[in-house]
């Protein structure tokens, strides 16, 4: 069978394939501790969940405009006003089926054959894949756990060729939890304005920051950069509602005009009632999402002291997101092999670096109990002492 040739070479998503096997063990009644999800454990908020409720039991089941309800967009303008500085209008908002599927229409819309998109490494596991459906080259930009895997000036700067058509920035960023600070992200924004490059920012974890860090969107360091940024965020990880499929973006209304077009012949509108809980969620207190990330923050600090007990293995201290982010090259044995073993052999689910770019390295998610957390990383512990992982000899 001849498969369309972008289509061939396509990685399936390891995140969603683990979080889904994990699951499945867990309703099989098995004793898995799920450090794979890459989604919240809580609950969604009642008063959400009441408005897609009653969303039904208004008959608000019908398509609605393609890029999103005009109170929806204008609620998501408002956000980008309070939150983040930025004075989108609602023709400059479009509200797609998750954050996922906005980032995707905007490469899709943007790349072309023949420019690059440029991604720092470890990325998300999607990044390179929406990129190569495109059409355009995947340029990848190695950052180190020195400087908190985040992009330096210098590299960013060596990797611009005259192709460059799109940076892709996410802080705070999955897998490694780092979190740019304003400062960074102004010479980042200068890069990119000197060389006229589009810039993503996936915001999706901007609710998730830690250690009292002021969350800065790059759009917002000046009018320059805003032209050249389309913003993305939804409501999968602040308000917990990874299943109601609802993320949008913000940017300049030539580009929203596409995304809406791109849409039409393709998913049409996000579904009617998740609109409506998602206007129920930017409308909500915001100390809603404030006792999440306090959860989120202390069993951050839990995991880090307990994999302070692992032998050879290291990470970066995480200042967002929810993930931890384990350099296990020490261990002698590629991420894939541990992440199989550890979950077979102790029934821990963890999420190899291999998707994310970085074959030495294991996720692990906190998006779990205290006590899970205790034990799921006491597990890999005993684990690693069992099979004597030992120090690879140079
Ligand atoms: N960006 C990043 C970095 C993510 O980790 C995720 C994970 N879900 C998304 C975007 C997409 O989120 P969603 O489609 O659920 O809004
Ligand atoms: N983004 C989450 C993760 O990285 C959810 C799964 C996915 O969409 O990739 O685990």
């Amino acid at each position: 069978m001849k498969i369309n040739r972008r289509i061939q070479g396509l990685v399936g998503s390891s995140t969603l394939a683990i979080t889904a096997r994990a699951k499945e063990l867990l309703s099989q009644g098995k004793d898995v501790v799920n450090f794979a999800a890459g989604e919240p454990d809580f609950d969604t908020p009642a008063d959400i969940k009441e408005a897609g409720i009653k969303a039904i039991r208004d008959g608000f089941t019908k398509y609605t405009p393609t890029i999103g309800i005009p109170q929806l967009r204008e609620a998501i303008a408002n956000k980008f006003q309070k939150d983040n500085g930025l004075s989108y209008k609602p023709n400059e908002i479009a509200v797609s089926c998750g954050a996922k599927h906005s980032i995707y229409n905007i490469i899709q819309v943007l790349a072309d054959e023949g420019e690059e998109v440029i991604i720092p490494s470890p990325y998300w596991v999607s990044y390179p894949e929406m990129v190569k459906i495109s059409g355009a080259q995947v340029k990848i930009l190695p950052t180190s756990a020195a400087d908190d895997f985040k992009v330096t000036p210098g590299a960013l700067k060596a990797a611009i060729t005259p192709r460059t058509k799109i940076f892709i920035l996410c802080s705070p960023s999955n897998p490694a939890g780092s979190v740019y600070s304003k400062q960074e992200l102004q010479k980042i924004a200068d890069l990119c304005v000197a060389n006229q490059i589009y810039v993503i920012s996936d915001e999706i974890y901007e609710k998730l920051v830690y250690d009292q860090m002021v969350y800065s969107s790059i759009a917002s360091l000046g009018q320059q950069i805003y032209t050249l940024t389309i913003t993305v965020n939804g409501v999968s990880k602040a308000y917990s509602m990874t299943g109601w499929r609802i993320g949008y973006c913000g940017g300049p209304a030539t580009i929203i005009d596409y995304v809406n077009k791109f849409q039409d012949h393709s998913t049409s509108n996000p579904t009617s009632i998740s609109q409506m809980a998602a206007l129920a969620a930017l409308k909500a207190p915001e100390s809603l999402v404030k006792k999440m990330c306090q959860e989120f923050e202390a069993r951050r600090d839990l995991m880090l002291k307990c994999l302070d007990q692992v032998s050879q293995l290291t990470y970066v201290r995480p200042q967002g997101a929810f993930y931890v982010f384990c350099d296990i090259s020490q261990w002698g044995l590629d991420a894939s092999t541990v992440a199989q073993r550890i979950l077979n052999e102790v029934n821990v689910a963890v999420i190899p670096g291999e998707g994310f770019g970085a074959p030495g390295f294991i996720r692990l998610s906190f998006t779990t109990s205290q006590e899970r957390i205790r034990e799921g990383v006491r597990r890999i512990g005993q684990w690693a002492q069992q099979c004597s992982v030992k120090p690879v000899l140079s």
